[in-house]
C-alpha cells in the first residue's frame, strides 16, 4: 500500500479523497493554485504544494507542476478526482514514466474511451448495445443522407472529439440535415480542432442511465448497478438517483452483466461508468467515463462501499474487497448538486459565503469544501457541494431530501438550492416519471428560460 498520495484536484472531490486516505492511514498531499491557498482541501490534507497561478491551465492542468509536486513530497501515487487531468492519457503515461502510480485506468483504456468513435466501436466489439448510426466518421453530406435514410429521422450529429454536451445538432428532415451537418463540422473544428462528426439515431424521450463498473486490472470486474441521471440542463446533470426508478432487478442484472463482462475482457482497472440512453426497455451506449463520477456517492450509499478506497486498493495491487455476490442494494439514494449559480439562468455567482450550515441526521451526507467566510474563486467550476440522502425506499429518500434541504444554510451567495425545493413539489419527480428533456421543458414553462 502507498504511504503518500497526491490529489491532483480541488474542492469537494479533493476533500473526498483526503477523507479516504485518512481512513486508510495514508498521508495526503493537496495541490493548489494561488487562488486556493485558503481552500478546505489544503487545510485538511497532511501537506500542500502551491502549483501555480489561478488559471487551471497553469495550475491544476499543469502536468509538469504536478509531477514536480510528487517529487518534492515523495508521493507515490496520484488521485486525479474528476475533470482536470482525470481522463488525460498523456498524464497517466507521464506519471508512469516517472514511476508514479496513476489511480485510474491505463493510458491505453483512457485513450480508447476518450475518442467517441473508437469508444463506440470498442463497445460494439465487447457486446455492449450501441445507438444505431454511422459506422465511424461521416466524411460528406451524401454519406450523411445515406445513413439517415437507413436509420430514419430524427438524427443527431455529434463531434468525434466532442465532450461536455457540446458539438451536437439534431436534424428532423433532409433539409435540416444539410445545414446541421455543415454547422456541426465547422463548430467542431472551431471548438475541438477536429471537424470529424458522426451520426446517430436521435432518441426522443430516453432516460440517461449509467452503469458503475469496477475492475482489478487482472480480469476481475463487477458492476454496481445503475444511476438515473436524466435530470439535466444543457446536458449537465443536476439530480441523480440510484436505483433508477425505471429499472427493475432483471434489467439491472442483464445490462450489469454485459458491462462487467466487457470490463473483464479488457482487464479494466479501477472505477468506470458506462453511460447509456434508455428507451422502451432498450439500452444504447453513448460513452464511457474512465474515472470516478461526481455522482458516485449515490452508488456508495446503496451498496455501502467506499469507491475511492477501492480505487486506491486496486491501484496498489490489492484485490477488490467485494465480489459480485457481495454487492446487494439497500434502499434508495438521491444526490443534488449545489452550484453557486443564480436561477433561472444558472449564471455563475462566485462570492463570499457568509454563513454555512450543513444538514445532518440519519441518512444525510454533505460533500462540500465550503465554510463560513469562504470566498469562492471565480476561476473554476460552480459546483460547491453535493447533498446526498439515503432512505429505505424512494419515498423516504425524497422526504429526507426535503428535510435536509430545509436545514442547509448557505448565505451570501446565490445557489441552486431553490431549484430542488421546487422540483420536490412536482408530481413527476415524486413518481420518478421523467426523461432527459423533462427539466428543460419544466424550466421553460416555469421561467421561460
Ligand atoms: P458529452 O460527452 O458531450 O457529454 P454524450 O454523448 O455523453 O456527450 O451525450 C450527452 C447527452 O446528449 C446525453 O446525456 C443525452 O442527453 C444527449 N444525447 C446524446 N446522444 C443522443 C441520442 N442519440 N439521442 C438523444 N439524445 C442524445
Amino acid at each position: 500500500m502507498f504511504d503518500k498520495i497526491l490529489i491532483a484536484n480541488r474542492g469537494e472531490i479533493a476533500l473526498r479523497v483526503v477523507r479516504a486516505c485518512r481512513e486508510m492511514g495514508i498521508k495526503s498531499v493537496a495541490v493548489h493554485s494561488t487562488a486556493d491557498s485558503d481552500a478546505m482541501h489544503v487545510r485538511m490534507a497532511d501537506e500542500s504544494v502551491c502549483i501555480g497561478p489561478p488559471p487551471s491551465s497553469e495550475s491544476y492542468l499543469s502536468k509538469a507542476a504536478i509531477i514536480s509536486a510528487c517529487e518534492i513530497t515523495g508521493a507515490q501515487a496520484v488521485h486525479p478526482g474528476y475533470g482536470f487531468l482525470s481522463e488525460n492519457a498523456a498524464f497517466a503515461q507521464a506519471l508512469e514514466d516517472h514511476g508514479i502510480t496513476f489511480i485510474g485506468p491505463s493510458a491505453e483504456h483512457i485513450r480508447i474511451m476518450g475518442d467517441k468513435i473508437t469508444a463506440k466501436e470498442t463497445a460494439k466489439d465487447l457486446g455492449i448495445p450501441v445507438v444505431p448510426g454511422s459506422d465511424g466518421g461521416v466524411p460528406d453530406f451524401e454519406t450523411a443522407i445515406g445513413v439517415a435514410a437507413k436509420i430514419g429521422f430524427p438524427v443527431i450529429i455529434k463531434a468525434t472529439a466532442g465532450g461536455g454536451g457540446r458539438g451536437m445538432k439534431v436534424a428532423k428532415t433532409a433539409e435540416e440535415l444539410e445545414i446541421a451537418f455543415r454547422t456541426a463540422r465547422s463548430e467542431s473544428k472551431a471548438a475541438f480542432g477536429n471537424d470529424e462528426v458522426y451520426i446517430e439515431k436521435y432518441l426522443q424521450r430516453p432516460r440517461h442511465i449509467e452503469i458503475q463498473v469496477f475492475g482489478d486490472g487482472k480480469g476481475n470486474a463487477v458492476h454496481l448497478g445503475e444511476r438515473d441521471c436524466s435530470l439535466q440542463r444543457r446536458h449537465q446533470k443536476v439530480f441523480e438517483e440510484a436505483p433508477g426508478p425505471a429499472i427493475n432487478a432483471k434489467l439491472r442484472a442483464e445490462i450489469g452483466a454485459v458491462c462487467a463482462k466487457a470490463m473483464q475482457k479488457i482487464k479494466y482497472i479501477g472505477a468506470g461508468t458506462i453511460e447509456f440512453l434508455y428507451e422502451d426497455e432498450q439500452f444504447y451506449f453513448i460513452e464511457m467515463n474512465t474515472r470516478l463520477q461526481v455522482e458516485h456517492p449515490v452508488t456508495e450509499a446503496i451498496f455501502g462501499v467506499d469507491l475511492v478506497r477501492e480505487q486506491i486498493r486496486v491501484a496498489s495491487g490489492l484485490p477488490m474487497s467485494f465480489t459480485q455476490e457481495d454487492l446487494k442494494i439497500t434502499g434508495h439514494a438521491i444526490e443534488v448538486r449545489i452550484n453557486a449559480e443564480k436561477l433561472p439562468l444558472f449564471a455563475p455567482r462566485p462570492g463570499k459565503v457568509t454563513q454555512f450550515h450543513a444538514p445532518g441526521g440519519l441518512g444525510v451526507r454533505m460533500d462540500s469544501a465550503i465554510y463560513d467566510g469562504y470566498r469562492i474563486p471565480p476561476h473554476y467550476d460552480s459546483l460547491i457541494g453535493k447533498l446526498i440522502v439515503h432512505g429505505r425506499d424512494r419515498p423516504e429518500a425524497l422526504a429526507r431530501l426535503n428535510r435536509a434541504l430545509g436545514e442547509l444554510i448557505i448565505d451570501g451567495i446565490d445557489t441552486t438550492i431553490p431549484l430542488f425545493d421546487a422540483l420536490l413539489q412536482e408530481p413527476d419527480i415524486q413518481s420518478g416519471d421523467y426523461n432527459i428533456h423533462w427539466l428543460e421543458k419544466w424550466l421553460l414553462n416555469k421561467f421561460g428560460a
